[in-house]
């Protein structure tokens, strides 16, 4: 009986530690920081940062076990982050499958580490195995988050949700925008596409690391392109104007999409072959695929992304970017809790505008690749 007793004491114990512990330490080791705040910048970017528009097309903050409301010390990506970085726009996008031994040549679908950490993190049953009610969770978790940040947090679904919400913006207020990172939570079938539109997601990429029904990932394994089902795809999502997001799209995805797309499309975050010669990256002829169709695209600020490991390496790839496809179609792409170390958290942005200043860039073109080039893409794109 004692021994009963002693091993479900140690049961409770070890239940206790999962659920309160284990999550964080999972995020802590994903999510890493290479300079913690707070960050100092000269006056001239404090004062300018203070009155942009800053838009930012990619954060995976929503696939952790964390309340964003609250300033966290660890991970990238909370409202009180986003309000000292003067965030207005952030775009959350809603992971939902990743294979084991993640990297940028070649990942199959065999593997799931999501299935893992929605077990770890507590997730409900139905999310175990569907990746589209991972999605629906996730984005769940930001319409709650969003219910009871007292206005400080708001959705923006729509054209006039984003008109109405620049023109009476208070300080601090931010607003977050739904997407996914690959089209996994379709599970194959365009009618899934509704489900996901009910539920405020506006944007999505074809693939995330691993090849979809949908089309082949530039981490794939056969890199193709689009498949029948992603032609029809891409004119359901223009139809719903909903965002075609091109990141971790294969070379031939990319192609496919771009010769076929009538709207603007996003690239939500890369970096550029031209300062970081890799396969995740952007070359010339795709970054002017992208500008042609009146597009942007999300320069990030992980190492893969721009070979560097400050707010100086992404500038250079901006720099690099706007002299390819003009100052209209370069805008930040953080990747913030996306399973990398950044340079900084969601509060280092002044950095970006420090470093933008320095690299000689005019107040017009910062407020461009900061977050107005964002704002036209998503007044055009979004349904009215
Ligand atoms: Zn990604």
């Amino acid at each position: 009986m004692k021994l009963l007793r002693g091993a479900s004491l140690a049961l409770l114990i070890l239940i206790v530690i999962a659920w309160f512990v284990l999550p964080g330490i999972v995020e802590s080791r994903n999510n890493k920081v290479l300079h913690s705040p707070p960050y100092h910048v000269s006056a001239a970017a404090e004062a300018l940062n203070k009155n942009l528009i800053v838009a930012d097309l990619h954060a995976d903050s929503l696939l952790w076990k964390r309340d964003l409301l609250k300033r966290s010390s660890r991970g990238h990506v909370d409202l009180p982050r986003l309000q000292e970085g003067n965030v207005a726009i952030q775009a959350f996008t809603l992971v939902t499958t990743s294979p084991r031994h993640l990297n940028i040549y070649k990942n199959s679908d065999s593997s799931d580490m999501i299935r893992w950490l929605a077990l770890v993190q507590g997730w409900p049953p139905r999310t175990w195995s569907s990746p589209k009610q991972r999605a629906l969770y996730e984005a769940e978790k930001l319409h709650n988050f969003a219910a009871n940040s007292g206005g400080k947090l708001v959705i923006i679904k729509s054209r006039s949700d984003l008109e109405r919400f620049l023109a009476a913006r208070q300080p601090g207020q931010v607003a977050g925008f739904l997407g996914t990172e690959g089209a996994q939570p379709l599970e194959g079938k365009l009618d899934n596409l509704n489900d996901l539109f009910f539920a405020g997601i506006r944007m999505m990429a074809p693939t995330h690391f691993t090849d979809t029904a949908v089309a082949g990932a530039a981490a794939g394994v056969n890199k193709r392109g689009l498949t029948d089902l992603g032609r029809r795809w891409v004119r359901a999502m223009e139809a719903k104007h909903m965002v075609i997001d091109l990141a971790h799209a294969s070379p031939a995805t990319l192609r496919d999409v771009t010769a076929i797309a009538t709207r603007p499309l996003i690239v939500s975050h890369t970096g550029v072959k031209g300062t970081c010669n890799n396969p995740r990256n952007l070359s010339d002829d795709e970054l002017r695929a992208v500008a042609k169709t009146g597009g942007v695209i999300g320069i990030g600020l992980w190492e893969t992304a721009t070979c560097g490991t400050d707010a100086r390496a992404a500038v250079k790839a901006m720099r690099y970017a706007v002299s390819i496809v003009s100052i209209d179609h370069v805008a930040l792409g953080s990747d913030f809790d996306g399973a990398v170390t950044a340079p900084f958290d969601a509060s280092g942005w002044p950095l970006v505008t420090d470093a933008l200043l320095k690299e000689g860039f005019s107040e017009q073109d910062i407020r461009k690749i900061m977050g107005e080039n964002v704002v036209r893409i998503l007044k055009t794109d979004l349904p009215e």
